[in-house]
């Protein structure tokens, strides 16, 4: 098959600006352009969005949501080594591509774009969960962004996605959940990636709802997911004692059983307790 667009292929960027995979910034390339139009795909209609490119390293990624037709890409990339890489992407695209040299941890790149926003991002792992829960717990809600697409390890997606009675079912399910509407879109083994991770990944998508699934109030949500998952195998009327004094009375009223673990406890009810609990 033909290259999404006329820059070089990716190893030949890769030779050309001798960047070489770094282990302290997680960096696992997709050389495979057909892929990453594949994973730019998924990203939903991108004519006439913003997209929020987290890490684009030598830019496999971002020339594929050019290509898909994103208005324009803002990349944020700690690593001044793919500034020129990425820089001929700019060149092939103008005025549609941008990049930030910074650290995405670090950065707000709000001021920079214009909705309809979408985010796109393979990022090393660790930094991807904590934007999760950054870009999941904005102090308003709905957020700026209309979806995230994002690289995880395959274990970690797996608990974005996860349903009660299941060993992956916890805090990070209950909060991608509440305000979004979230699925595992692709699944990439080690081999997908230059050089191999240990670990598989997979793609998920989420779509921010307009508002909470079920009413609640955040605070009081996450302070109750935390303390039940914190200990996950206790009863709730023993792991939650520390949140309310009436917790037994709390439940009942909730409609959970006070001896219900947390792995078994639907995001409705938690929502229910929330709200028994704001009321108190
Ligand atoms: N998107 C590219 C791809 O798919 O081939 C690169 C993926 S690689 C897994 C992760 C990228 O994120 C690297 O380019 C790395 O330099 C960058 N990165 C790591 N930590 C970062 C951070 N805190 N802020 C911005 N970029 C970061």
């Amino acid at each position: 098959m033909s290259a999404i667009d006329s820059l070089p292929p990716l190893r030949e960027v890769i030779a050309t600006h001798q960047l070489s995979a770094r282990k302290s910034l997680g960096q696992n390339f997709l050389l495979d352009l057909n892929l990453t139009a594949k994973i730019a795909r998924q990203a939903g209609d991108l004519t006439g969005c913003d997209v929020l490119e987290i890490g684009p390293g030598p830019g496999g990624l971002t020339r594929g949501l050019l290509a898909e037709g994103a208005r324009r890409v803002l990349a944020v990339e700690k690593d001044s080594r793919c500034l020129p890489a990425l820089q001929e992407i700019a060149d092939a695209y103008p005025g549609r591509f941008e990049v930030i040299n910074g650290d995405a941890l670090e950065i707000d790149p709000l001021e920079y774009l214009t909705p309809p926003i979408r985010i796109a991002a393979n990022l090393p792992y660790n930094v991807g969960t904590e934007l999760l829960v950054r870009w999941l717990t904005p102090k308003e809600w709905p957020p700026f962004w209309e979806s995230l697409t994002l690289m995880f390890q395959r274990e970690v997606a797996e608990r974005i996605v996860a349903q009660p009675g299941s060993k992956a079912y916890g805090r990070l399910a209950l909060l991608a959940q509440w305000r979004a509407d979230a699925r595992i879109v692709l699944s990439l083994p080690p081999g997908a990636f230059t050089p191999p991770p240990k670990v598989s990944s997979a793609v998920v998508h989420l779509d921010a709802l307009p508002e909470p699934r079920f009413p609640a109030d955040a605070a009081i949500l996450s302070r109750v997911v935390a303390a039940a998952f914190n200990q996950r195998r206790k009863m709730l009327r023993a792991s939650l004692k520390g949140i309310s004094p009436d917790i037994e009375a709390h439940l009942t009223a909730a409609g959970i059983p006070p001896t219900e673990r947390a792995e078994q406890v639907s995001l409705e009810a938690f929502c229910a307790l929330a709200r028994e609990l704001a009321k108190a």
